[in-house]
């Protein structure tokens, strides 16, 4: 699981110094923090998911500094970025982002609450954890199993760009989206500094997720990605994983991701155009190899095929215009007679368990579908799927994936019992 240790970067926690003034802490949560200092103060951009890491975080930062926390700035929503912000704010301290992280922010905690919370568990591999077979290799200090913390909100939002000046350095931040709608980055014109939030990480981007905000905006992603080259920046500090260094190593990373994301969105619209299904451009698109092959854009994050699945959707309605799609029958009972005609559920199993061996573990979850779809109290097909659940949460060198597999595996052993 070598694309997984590099991700998420299992190191040692530490704090890295990119410029006199710029420090990156990672490796004591999911989510980076970064540090500027300045002769007037400090800024803090991002603060990670867990406010126990965020604690850490500024222990350290405090041996590099003792003024004052003046500003807080969220790159965007995602938990991973706010949740440690009530341990940096201080009275007075001013907490940056776009007024479209208040929209973004709200949808996730009024809304869809409950969705969002379970999809989130689902995506982490927390869904059941008293019924997980499949433990954590090592102690993982990623993510945050307590209770949410109070959201710090923003006290100073901008539509488009907020440019302030601290200690003599100018901070220039720009709504530009990608990961999220709400999405801000920070540059630093005098160091030639930029602070891409989640824009770009040492993966292929997740430009669709499996479960939760199906219309990230794909083609916002690669116009911000353009304003970042067209900075021309020295030094790349993502909030997640490693910082990169040198403006033509920069231009290079940052170019190939944009041409990455056009290349999968392009694709996937012409397939749209051509009249080819979800399932048969998932199939076909594949990154040329000359950008597969490019450590930054392993798919250990994001993945090709669920991009391509997710930007279908965001086009292209449910109705195939086949016929049989428009109302079709409940799945129980079109799987009851899928079932009997295939001789049973007996049947059906016995054929899962012969793929299982054969480790086609796919066609053996499908088949206990069936049989589940069919009779939910099957016990038996509940367990065969399990298990081949966690032949595929272990074998995942993609985070998501192993998060969905291993929830999956202990959400169908809670209903085995
Ligand atoms: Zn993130």
């Amino acid at each position: 699981m070598v694309g997984l240790v590099d991700l998420i970067s299992l190191v040692t926690p530490k704090v890295e110094k990119v410029t006199d003034r710029v420090f990156l802490a990672r490796g004591f949560a999911l989510g980076s923090s970064i540090l500027v200092i300045t002769p007037a103060g400090l800024v803090v951009v991002d603060t990670t998911e867990n406010p126990e890491a965020a604690r850490k975080i500024l222990a350290e930062f405090r041996k590099k500094s003792d003024l004052p926390i003046r500003y807080l700035i969220y790159t965007h929503g995602h938990l991973d970025h706010i949740q440690g912000a009530g341990v940096f704010k201080e009275p007075g301290t001013e907490v940056i982002a776009t007024r479209d992280w208040v929209k973004f922010v709200q949808q996730d905690r009024e809304l869809l609450k409950d969705f969002i919370r379970r999809g989130r568990l689902n995506q982490a591999g927390r869904a059941a954890p008293e019924h997980d077979a499949v433990k954590l290799p090592m102690k993982s200090p990623f993510g945050w199993g307590g209770e949410p913390p109070e959201v710090v909100m923003p006290t100073i939002t901008f539509d488009q760009e907020y440019k302030f000046e601290l200690g003599g350095v100018r901070f220039e931040v720009f709504h530009t989206s990608g990961e999220t709608p709400d999405h801000l980055m920070v540059w630093l014109p005098e160091e030639c500094v930029l602070l891409s939030g989640d824009l770009y990480y040492h993966s292929f981007p997740n430009l669709s997720t499996p479960m939760l905000e199906p219309n990230r905006p794909v083609r916002g992603w690669v116009e911000s990605l353009e304003r970042m080259i067209a900075l021309k920046p020295a030094y790349l500090v993502p909030s997640h994983s490693q910082a990169v260094y040198g403006e033509a190593e920069i231009r290079e990373h940052l170019q190939n991701y944009s041409r990455a994301i056009r290349f999968v969105h392009d694709a996937a619209v012409a397939g749209i155009n051509a009249g080819k299904s979800e399932d048969e451009l998932v199939q076909e698109v594949k990154l040329p190899a000359e950008l597969r092959e490019l450590p930054y854009l392993r798919e250990t994050y994001g993945r090709v095929d669920w991009s391509v699945r997710g930007i279908y959707r965001s086009y292209v309605a449910w109705y195939d215009g086949h016929g049989s799609g428009l109302n079709p029958l409940p799945a129980e009972s079109w799987t009851r007679e899928l079932v009997a005609l295939a001789g049973g559920a007996d049947k059906v199993l016995s054929r899962a368990i012969e793929a299982q061996e054969q480790d086609e573990h796919q066609l053996a979850l499908q088949l206990c579908d069936l049989v589940i779809q069919a009779n939910p109290q099957d016990q038996v097909a509940h367990l065969v799927k399990a298990s081949s659940l966690d032949y595929l949460a272990v074998g995942s060198t993609n985070l998501n994936a192993f998060g969905f597999y291993r929830s999956a595996a202990a959400l169908e052993r809670q209903a085995a019992q």
